[in-house]
């Protein structure tokens, strides 16, 4: 910046200078006006002070601005114009309504702070702070905190430490002028008032510059509170998603560690499955298979011969003319001969000598001597006296024949026809005997078959 050195030259830079601030105190022509103006003004020797004796030096000191504003106007508030502190500007002299001022400009290489009004203040958040509570404890609207906060980001997050501005007079918006922009253009763009601009922020528009905050008094953020209540609504929803992703995630592993542990049973029957084929298929696998086919075969076999027995009785006891108990040869069955006896041999049991010289053909029931021996079927007496048994009683039904051996004593006689129940005789020891007992034998169509498979 230059200072000026020559009179008629600083007349001229402070009427411009007097123009520029027109809205803060009365203009002022001066003699040299151009000829369509100088009609104007009523008499310029009225308005024109008397030039001040001052003479300007150049200033070694720095850049420096000398000008003349009105008396209203305070060195604070030029100061602040000016991106300075107010120890910076100076009255070199005064009169009546004017004054001569110079202001030490910041040194070219010190980047200027920028300006900012005075009247929105800083209030540093504390622990605990919210927006709302911040808003109600300045007596502020939401909308009108938010309006001076335009860097917010949410409505929510607010960190201990950082700083919210607090409008303390107007309220509007805190706008900060962005490259390209201007204060006149904001306040066209937003259609707020010129002069009431300039008093919120106490300086000419035209003063501010790129980087400068500007308030714009009237205009309220409703769509910005609008844009962070959205932000809030989605961020929200972002939340919903991510929880609901959470969950599908959790779940896809699940169902992998469900399937890896399907796999890894089913592996596992594999391997059981293929330990038993080759079990299967290991030779001692086939003989053990081959014992158990024989033995089955066998089983089968015995099987049959008794359903043979069983139908060979049925079939004589369905024989014409004979007499039918009620109680007896249920399921083509015999009934017990002895109503108390002890089993002391099987059918086919080769348990002493003479049963492994002499098959067995019937089953052994010892009983005291003299226990009445009662007939295991209905039939015919064939047989009554010594016989291939001792003592023994045969009778007789269609094919089918029943012995009773080893009596004391016998109740019926040959040609006798006989029913179940009736005594045939008593238990004795007659014949090939090493106790009294009943050798109990039956025949189906002359071959010995096991009574058990017969008896009840
Ligand atoms: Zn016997």
């Amino acid at each position: 910046m230059t200072v000026l050195s020559d009179a008629r030259r600083s007349a001229r830079s402070l009427i411009g200078a007097a123009l520029l601030c027109a809205g803060l105190f009365p203009a002022q022509a001066s003699a040299t006006l151009p000829e369509p103006l100088a009609g104007m003004f009523t008499a310029p020797s009225d308005l024109f002070v008397p030039e001040p004796e001052v003479t300007l030096q150049p200033d070694t000191r720095g850049p420096a601005l000398q000008l003349v504003t009105g008396g209203q106007t305070t060195a604070k508030a030029l100061a602040r114009r000016y991106g300075v502190t107010a120890g910076a500007v100076r009255t070199l002299n005064s009169g009546p309504g004017w004054r001569l001022r110079e202001v030490r400009l910041p040194h070219p290489g010190v980047a200027r702070a920028p300006a900012r009004p005075t009247s929105v203040q800083g209030y540093t958040v504390r622990p605990g702070d919210t927006l709302s509570g911040v808003a109600t404890r300045h007596g502020l609207s939401m909308v009108d905190l938010l309006s001076v906060n335009l860097d917010r980001q949410s409505l929510d997050t607010l960190r201990a430490g950082e700083t919210l501005n607090i409008p303390t007079r107007e309220r509007g918006l805190l706008v900060r002028i962005k490259p390209g922009q201007s204060a006149l253009s904001l306040i066209a763009g937003y259609g707020a008032d010129l002069v009431a601009t300039a008093r919120a922020n106490d300086v000419l528009p035209t003063e501010l510059h790129v980087g400068d905050e500007l308030l714009l008094p009237g205009i309220r953020a409703e769509s910005f509170r609008q844009q962070l209540l959205a932000a809030r609504e989605a961020e929200r929803r972002a939340q919903l998603a991510y929880a609901r992703q959470q969950k599908y995630e959790e779940y896809l592993a699940w169902q992998q560690d469900r399937e890896r542990q399907r796999l890894q049973e089913k592996y596992a029957r594999q391997e059981k499955y293929e330990a038993y084929l080759a079990w299967k298929n290991s030779p001692e696998r086939q003989r053990q298979q081959a014992a158990y086919e024989r033995q089955a075969r066998y089983e089968a076999a015995q099987a049959a011969a008794r359903q043979r027995t069983s139908a060979a009785v049925q079939q004589g006891a369905s024989l014409p003319g004979r007499v039918q108990t009620a109680s007896t040869n249920r399921m083509g069955g015999l009934a017990w001969p002895l109503r108390s006896f002890t089993l002391t041999s099987r059918f086919a049991e080769r348990d002493i000598a003479f049963h492994r010289e002499v098959f067995h053909g019937g089953i052994d029931l010892a009983a005291p001597f003299g226990t009445p021996i009662y007939a295991a079927s209905d039939g015919t007496v064939s047989a009554s006296g010594y016989g291939a048994f001792g003592l023994n009683v045969w009778t007789v039904n269609g094919t089918s024949t029943v012995i009773y051996g080893h009596m004391s004593r016998t109740a019926v006689v040959p040609g006798q026809t006989v029913h179940t129940g009736q005594v045939l005789g008593y238990v004795g020891c007659t014949g090939v005997c090493t106790g009294p007992h009943l050798h109990f034998e039956v025949r189906l169509g002359g071959q010995a078959v096991d009574p058990l498979a017969l008896l009840p």
